[in-house]
């Protein structure tokens, strides 16, 4: 096990740790496809507890807590997930199979600086004194208050488990709401861990508690939930729709952040070396698992060759193996399910008459492993038009801006997209025409607490962190007194 712990795979109801009532699942190393732990899977009955230990904690212990305290509760859980940020990386890392060095140099981090941000915010979440003309002659004071919303369902895919839960979690709590996480069936040890500092940094019982187990039971059990304000919901765009049909009931409030098919655009005054660096990231990092990937490269012709001969470059410089080594650049994809999927998209890609430049061959032996696989290709194509969620990218060429911008927002999506070139006014020309929720430039996808995030199309509905994901936490009140 090279030094990782695996903890207590029991879920957290209503601040202690249970077996549940939905048995046990198995989750899997991916580098191997042995079993690595039992997880313990919540029912529809937890559900119903965990739903009513939230609503208590919201009337009683949690409500009372003051808000620079829940900073200090915030801040306190940020500086433990950093001391044991080397564990919960390594558990990621075994779980979902992200190489070491992008869970311990980026997901753990990300959740530990989204904590500290929205701990600053716990003080701050004010509403506005609003002036009007008065009330039939009489003057009026009026202001709004932003209250919390109450039970927040926080439904995570596993490509990044702390990193995405952090971006619910932390303004949930800063605003005062209290939190049911969902981790993803594959991906739930890492969360649990959290779920442990929790309690060790000192929040009430029922503020959060952690239901893992299949989304068809728990998160569906969640969803349509009368006792659930909110569901913050990361995830594939399929299952979003499903949560949004039975929002509808109850009129509870949702966040939707699902796929992409993000394009990198790369013009003929790029810097070449550069671009062609960051659109490697953009299709490899994490084997290809993110939701901003670009895996529509976009290429200037006049710098197509060079182009195509840096990815190729990149691809076969790529390491793949035991997410654990530390000169691991590509761990494997995170089931067998996913990777013969993946694999699927690679033979689409072929018989459709995509040119193969590098990768497409899975390797022999353990592990659910797929290679960087780069095609070039038409926009029309299926590996151009669905999110693979993969290392798989398909190189499109252009001759003018305008065909790059209609490429670009030719996609039921419209998450992210990034523009690689050393024109100013291009770059903000560029930026403000292309259909999606976050534009880079010269920079592949830079994610920070302070940036809201989030899509148009099939990306997804609503927004997260920055202020925005305070707004997103709770609900305005309008207050008028007649003077
Ligand atoms: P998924 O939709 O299969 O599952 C996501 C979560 O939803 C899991 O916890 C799952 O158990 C749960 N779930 C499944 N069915 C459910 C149901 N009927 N009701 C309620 N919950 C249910 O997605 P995934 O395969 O875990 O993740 C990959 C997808 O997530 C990709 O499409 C990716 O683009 C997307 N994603 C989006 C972002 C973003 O910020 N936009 C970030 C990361 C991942």
């Amino acid at each position: 096990m090279t030094g990782t712990l695996i903890p207590p795979a029991e879920l957290l109801l209503d601040g202690a740790f249970a077996p549940g009532g939905g048995g046990s699942f198995p989750t899997l190393n991916p580098a191997t496809g042995e079993v690595l732990a039992h997880v313990a899977a919540a029912d529809a009955a937890d559900v119903d507890t965990a739903v009513t230990a939230a609503a208590g904690a919201m009337r009683g212990e949690w409500a009372a807590v003051l808000p620079s305290t829940k900073g200090v509760l915030l801040t306190r859980l940020a500086d433990l997930v950093e001391r044991d940020l080397d564990e919960l990386a390594r558990l990621e890392a075994r779980e979902m199979g992200a190489p070491l060095g992008v869970a311990a140099g980026l997901f753990v981090p990300n959740l530990v600086a989204t904590l500290r941000h929205y701990a600053g915010w716990a003080d701050k979440i004010t509403g506005e004194v609003l002036p009007t003309d008065g009330y039939f002659g009489a003057a009026t004071l009026s202001y709004t208050r932003r209250e919390p919303l109450g039970v927040v369902a926080a439904i995570v895919p596993w490509n990044a488990p702390l990193m995405i839960l952090g971006w619910k979690l932390a303004p949930a709590l800063a605003c005062g709401n209290a939190v049911i996480v969902k981790p993803a069936e594959d991906a739930s040890l890492a969360v649990l861990h959290l779920a442990r500092l929790v309690g060790e940094a000192g929040f009430p019982p029922g503020t959060v508690q952690v239901l893992p187990g299949p989304g068809a039971v728990v998160g569906e059990a969640l969803v349509r939930h009368p006792g659930v304000a909110k569901v913050s919901f990361t995830g594939s765009t399929e299952v979003g729709r499903r949560i949004l049909r039975h929002s509808a009931t109850h009129l509870t409030r949702t966040t939707l952040e699902l796929g992409g098919k993000s394009p990198q655009i790369v013009f003929g005054d790029a810097d070449v070396a550069a671009a062609v660096g960051g659109v490697a990231a953009g299709l490899f990092t994490n084997q290809g698992q993110v939701c901003a990937a670009g895996t529509r490269v976009l290429v200037h012709r006049s710098v197509l060759d060079d182009v195509l001969g840096g990815l190729a470059e990149a691809a076969r410089a790529q390491v793949l193996g035991d997410p654990l080594d530390p000169a691991t650049t590509m761990g494997p994809l995170v089931s067998a399910v996913q990777r013969d999927r993946v694999l699927g998209y690679v033979d689409a890609g072929r018989a459709e008459g995509a040119g193969l430049v590098v990768g497409g061959d899975a390797p022999s032996g353990p592990g659910f492993f797929v290679p960087p696989t780069v095609f070039t290709g038409g926009n029309d194509l299926r590996i151009a038009r669905e999110e693979i969620f993969g290392p798989v990218g398909t190189v499109i060429a252009f001759d003018d801006d305008a065909e790059a911008v209609a490429l670009a927002n030719d996609s039921d999506y419209g998450l992210a997209a990034t523009v690689w070139t050393r024109d100013i006014g291009r770059a903000h020309t560029v930026a403000a025409q292309l259909q999606a929720g976050a534009v880079a430039v010269n920079g592949w996808s830079p994610l920070a607490p302070q940036l809201p995030w989030g899509g148009v199309k099939a990306s997804g509905l609503g927004r997260e962190l920055g202020r925005e994901g305070i707004l997103a936490h709770t609900e305005s009140k309008t207050v008028t007194v007649v003077l």
